[in-house]
């Protein structure tokens, strides 16, 4: 279930509407957000999603072994 929200957010971010140092209103920017617009990165997010899948990897080949 995790899984799957941080697979739907990874399809969200890695749509090439912006430059991968940017960010819009398509996913990450927001009105409660707006003050942190302009530190908003795609490329990040992208970068932060990949790095969880990787540990979620990681823990399930250390749980099954
Ligand atoms: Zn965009």
């Amino acid at each position: 279930m995790l899984v799957e929200t941080f697979e739907h957010a990874l399809k969200k971010v890695d749509q090439k509407c912006c430059d991968e140092d940017s960010s819009c209103s398509n996913y990450l920017r927001y009105y409660n957000n707006q003050p942190y617009n302009k530190l908003l990165k795609r490329k990040l997010a992208i970068e932060t999603l990949n790095d969880i899948f990787k540990i979620t990897l990681i823990v399930q080949f250390l749980d099954h072994n």
